[in-house]
């Protein structure tokens, strides 16, 4: 059983994405993230204008990052801010995150995606984006790209349900997701998936088997986020209004579903995170108390050791 936890050639009992990339590039790679100046076929009426009932996209962009800045200024100003953070890092990957990062043509996305590798320090790009706004002709690119750097198109899937979906007023089914996730992964890209736990319309049991309808793609890494309720979007309006139609996890609760879902979930693929942090200003919900993701990271791994479990020990039994 031993070897089973320590398949992955680290000390822990998880697939951890930080390991993975210390042992392929040989250190920590240090996203910083980037505010492109895109906006999403989900708000501008292409696809819908109310956007996702959970969106609000300044929860997520640290200081450094503003669209009125050129992508190299971004970079320059977060390479400075994240230095002093993790002084031994020097491999930086441009976090091109804000809204949908592909929705734009070929050739303006080329200029943006060329200027973030030309800066110093940065070794590749990670492409935070809707699974309906990509295609052939910018996986192609992206495929070229790969070849020089480490490319990553991360894909918001958030739920395996097309009635949550609809719910959430996504604006894409399950199915458009999975092509997607088939299309990058074929090229070679890395291909990394978003999903939240918590959503309306979803129980745990159905939470839970999401992990093996995950295990089954062809993805590289997945960032689990659980629901968190921000100001000033249709979800706070709502759940302010009938807070009985919610379910919140409890910090404990969470910490023994996420132990579960991941003991359900393909070894082969690496986690970047467990839980998603925002600025508490932001938050008009329950969350998790004032504690921050890596203390709740070392909490899941304590209860792992606790419980003796690991990534993927229910697969095939
Ligand atoms: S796709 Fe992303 S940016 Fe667009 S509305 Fe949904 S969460 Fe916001």
């Amino acid at each position: 059983m031993q070897n089973k936890i320590y398949q992955w050639g680290h000390n822990r009992r998880f697939n951890a994405y930080t390991n993975w990339c210390v042992k392929k590039f040989g250190s920590r790679l240090q996203k910083v993230s980037l505010d492109a100046g895109f906006t999403c076929p989900n708000r501008d009426g292409t696809i819908g204008t109310g956007g996702c009932i959970y969106c609000n996209n300044e929860g997520f962009n640290p200081s450094y990052c503003s669209p009125k800045k050129t992508i190299t200024q971004q970079l320059k100003e977060g390479i400075e801010f994240l230095a002093v953070r993790y002084p031994r890092t020097s491999n930086y990957i441009a976090y091109f995150q804000a809204y949908s990062n592909t929705y734009a043509p070929l050739e303006k996305l080329k200029k943006l995606y060329e200027e973030a590798l030309s800066c110093e320090g940065v070794m590749g790009l990670s492409i935070g984006t809707r699974p309906d706004c990509i295609d052939d002709k910018k996986l192609d690119y992206l495929q070229k790209l790969n070849e020089k750097y480490f490319i990553t198109v991360e894909y918001g899937v958030e739920s395996c349900y097309n009635k949550t979906l609809e719910k959430i007023n996504r604006g894409h089914s399950f199915e458009k997701s999975v092509k997607a996730i088939e299309k990058t992964a074929k090229r070679k890209i890395n291909t990394g998936i978003h999903l939240i736990f918590g959503l309306p319309a979803e129980d745990r049991s159905e939470m839970l088997k999401e992990a093996e309808i995950i295990s089954k793609l062809p993805i590289h890494s997945v960032k689990f986020h659980q629901l968190q309720i921000l100001k000033n979007t249709p979800i706070a309006e709502e759940y302010k209004n009938h807070p009985e139609k919610f379910s919140f996890f409890g910090l404990d609760e969470y910490i023994d579903f996420i132990i579960d879902f991941t003991e359900k979930l393909n070894p082969g693929i690496t986690i970047e995170r467990f839980t998603s942090e925002v600025p508490p200003r932001m938050i008009a919900g329950p969350n998790f108390g004032t504690l921050r993701t890596d203390r709740i990271l070392q909490l899941i791994e304590k209860r792992m050791e606790k419980r003796n479990t690991w990534q993927g020990k229910l697969v095939n039994s």
